[in-house]
């Protein structure tokens, strides 16, 4: 059985935890290889306004975490909770973000970080918060472009914008910049350790790169690393 791990910044305040994983294990059940044992007894917490990368290697279980978390996909065992509340569902306390942007190839860029804010029924000073996050990303100029105007890093910053639209205390990345080149991804890194430190999020960020994972170390932020448990190759199959 594979084992995400975990490196986390050490300068957070350490407060209430917020993201509560206990024993928390998942199989899926497939006609092709039998059981997959995707998470086995996972203990994981996460303080509020934290910035932890889980790092492992192709198929240990890191997206079916994050999916969890998100709300997107059940557990077998065990506790997962955000803010003391068990998870049952994708939570408005939550932002994605994930490998591809997926903008809406239709809306402009400001209609796609607008569309969270409508599918929330939220139109409270949209306007402004749009503006400010695009701003934030270096996109301010860029709202009125369609997706396929932007380039692969401006469509991710789009995607972050996005993900921030609704104000969610925490925000879950998968391997957000893994499909850009080694400058626009490191470019990317040093953005969201200043999102991060702005909009003080407790951020959680999976990737399969070990400096990324210990990217807010060298960047002088992080005074601690941690690997908290063994890794091991791939899941395991029955
Ligand atoms: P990682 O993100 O670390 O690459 P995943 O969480 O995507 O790993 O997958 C963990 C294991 O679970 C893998 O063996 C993968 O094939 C399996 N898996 C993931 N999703 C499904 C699914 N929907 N159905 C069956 N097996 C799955």
């Amino acid at each position: 059985m594979a084992t995400p791990q975990v490196s986390r910044d050490g300068n957070a305040q350490r407060s209430r935890p917020l993201i509560d994983i206990q024993n928390l294990s998942k199989t899926y059940v497939t006609a092709s290889s039998g059981n997959v044992h995707a998470l086995n007894k996972v203990d994981l917490t996460i303080a509020e306004g934290e910035f932890v990368c889980v790092v492992g290697p192709s198929g240990c279980g890191k997206s079916t975490l994050l999916r969890m978390l998100a709300g997107l996909d059940t557990y077998d065992a065990g506790k997962l909770s955000l803010d003391d509340q068990a998870v049952t569902g994708p939570s408005g306390k939550v932002g994605g973000v994930f490998q591809a942007a997926n903008l809406l190839p239709w809306l402009s860029v400001r209609e796609n970080v607008r569309l969270p804010l409508r599918v929330g029924g939220r139109h409270d000073a949209a306007d402004q918060r749009i503006d400010g996050l695009l701003e934030m990303t270096g996109l301010g100029e860029l709202g009125a472009r369609y997706p396929y105007e932007l380039s692969g890093g401006m469509q991710q910053r789009a995607g972050i914008c996005r993900a921030l639209a609704r104000d969610p205390q925490i925000l879950l990345m998968d391997e957000p910049f893994g499909a850009l080149d080694a400058l626009t991804r490191e470019r990317m890194n040093i953005e969201l350790q200043r999102i991060w430190q702005t909009h003080r999020k407790t951020i959680m960020l999976i990737t399969h790169s070990i400096s990324e994972a210990i990217f807010p170390s060298y960047a002088k932020l992080a005074s601690e690393i941690r690997g908290l448990l063994n890794a091991q190759e791939g899941a395991s199959n029955d």
